[in-house]
């Protein structure tokens, strides 16, 4: 493993232009004045200093959308206008690209190349497509029995808060945003304090893009307090989070316990990727290593526990520290970089944490293991194999470059293992029997599986868990049907004889 990258001496930093939270069009300080700072995980000291919103600058925010929404022209316009809009914001977000994917490799220590080549394009498509649906949202018509008929009309929900996570800034932002801004719903967005400079950027490219003020409303600031007072909120309608499970729990708590606002969860994940001995064993390994290794291990979606059918499991394992050997930690700026930084200490010191606790439950470390250079949050990507199902590593989310190998026998055997977590966001399986791979993913209690592949999503495809991995889903029309609501309208009809 390469780590020569990891000095500090040449680390870009981009301009960072916005500061200050977004409410009704403009950037403003925080009541309290207060700012918090965001930290380069490269290096761990300070980038910049940004607005410290609280339940105050909430307040204010939700006021500014619920005027927008009451009162404003965003819900009342055409689908066809606000679809006009949302392609000129997706043209906007190609045109800043740059900037935007230097924003979140800074906050999140995400490779520069990979944020560009993915998050920014998915992003811009985010409103291509939901700009594109804006104007296809129609109710039903019915017939009913007796002199009646009805028809259904589907109305935005209204005030939105969208409570965001570090690990994709921009997509997640996007994502949520578009969704909801395509049904006519005015927002509140509080994204992860470890990754505010993104979405502020959006937030003023879409002012640039004409969505009128008030529609959308950015708050920085931390969770117990500015996603606390979203979730609590009396005004706010609905409230789209994606982020861990134990926080999901306090939002839908803090629902339930004001306004029985709509949630949405989209929580951890603990995934199963299930490789059968028929496996190209090459495309297996690479497909394993993407699966846990990729944006640092920081994905919902990782497929950190591997089960591999005992013919090819040591076969599998020499594949992998073969692998090992060519991957490279370092500044996620470098373009040679496969993997960088974990995105601040917190994780860091949490990610080692449970590295020590599988050596201690009796693991085997096969690679890795390390932190990597004295500056910065970098972490050898690390394998252990003999994993038992009751130890730590395999049940709790590390969120970090960590794999977990476990051995078995039986396509009953990997189908009762894989099912074997409180979590269901995703799992794959890799096999060239077409029986196993449909057996399997019926059997899998996750809202996502990949066969013969792993991390392929587009916006068209609906994201979302099973269990404790949270409901309702992102992407696809039925990322867009949590924001509308459906409103049954009866009239009598008389003499008809249809
Ligand atoms: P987190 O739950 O700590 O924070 C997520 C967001 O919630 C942040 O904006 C945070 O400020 C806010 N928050 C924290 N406490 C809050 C509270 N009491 N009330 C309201 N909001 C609060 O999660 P994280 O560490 O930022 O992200 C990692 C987690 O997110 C992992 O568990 C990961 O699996 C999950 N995640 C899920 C998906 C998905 O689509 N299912 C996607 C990305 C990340």
């Amino acid at each position: 493993m390469t780590t020569e990258s990891n000095g500090v001496s040449k680390l870009k930093t981009p301009e960072i232009k916005f500061t200050k939270i977004f409410i009704n069009g403009q950037f403003i300080d925080s009541v309290s004045g207060k700012k918090f700072e965001t930290i380069d995980p490269r290096t761990g000291e300070m980038v910049t200093q940004v607005a410290e919103g609280d339940k105050e600058d909430v307040d204010i925010a939700v006021k500014a959308a619920r005027e927008a929404f009451d009162h404003g022209k965003w819900p009342r316009m055409s689908g066809f206008e606000r679809g006009r809009i949302l392609f000129k914001l997706a043209d906007l977000i190609d045109q800043h690209g740059e900037e935007l994917a230097m924003l979140d490799s800074i906050d999140a220590g995400k490779l520069l190349h990979i944020t560009r080549a993915f998050d920014i394009p998915f992003a811009a498509n985010c409103f291509r497509y939901y700009g594109g649906a804006a104007d296809k949202i129609h109710g039903e018509t019915l017939k009913c029995a007796g002199e009646f008929q009805a028809y259904t009309l589907k109305e935005p929900v209204g005030v939105v808060g969208h409570i965001i996570p570090w690990n994709f800034p921009t997509v997640l932002f996007a994502a949520k945003a578009a969704a909801a801004l395509a049904a006519g719903c005015t927002m509140v967005v509080k994204p992860a304090e470890q990754s505010p400079l993104s979405a502020l950027y959006l937030a003023h490219l879409a002012k640039e893009a004409g969505i009128p003020y008030g529609v959308i409303n950015v708050i920085t600031g931390y969770g117990p307090t500015a996603g606390a007072a979203i979730a609590s909120h009396m005004d706010v309608d609905a409230v789209s989070f994606t982020g861990s499970t134990e926080v999901g729990k306090l939002v839908m708590g803090a629902a339930a316990a004001s306004n029985l606002k709509i949630v949405s969860l989209e929580l951890g994940g603990k995934n199963p990727l299930i490789i059968f001995s028929d496996a190209d064993i090459d495309m297996a390994v690479q497909t394993a290593w993407q699966a846990v290794f990729f944006n640092q291990g920081e994905m919902c979606f990782a497929g950190s526990r591997v089960y591999v059918q005992e013919g090819i499991y040591d076969e599998f394992m020499k594949k992998a520290i073969e692998n090992a050997k060519n991957w490279v930690v370092g500044d996620p700026f470098d373009p040679q970089v496969h993997q960088g930084p974990q995105v601040n200490k917190e994780q860091f010191d949490k990610v080692l944490r449970y590295i020590e606790s599988g050596k201690r439950e009796g693991a085997t470390l096969l690679t890795g293991g390390k932190a990597i250079g004295e500056k910065g949050y970098y972490i050898e990507p690390t394998i252990f194999t003999d994993v038992k199902e009751d130890m730590l590593i395999a049940k709790d989310e590390i969120f970090g470059p960590v794999m977990s190998i476990m051995k078995f026998q039986t396509i009953e055997e990997a189908i009762e293992k894989a099912n074997n977590t409180r979590y269901g966001l995703a799992a794959g399986i890799v096999t060239n029997d077409l029986n196993i791979a449909n057996r399997v993913s019926r059997s899998v209690r996750a809202g996502m599986i990949w066969i013969n592949c792993y991390l392929i999503t587009d916006i068209n495809i609906p994201f979302g868990g099973y269990k404790m991995s949270g409901f309702g889903k992102d992407s696809g029309l039925q990322g867009m049907e949590k924001y509308l609501k459906v409103k049954s309208v009866i009239t009598p009809i008389q003499n008809s004889p249809w």
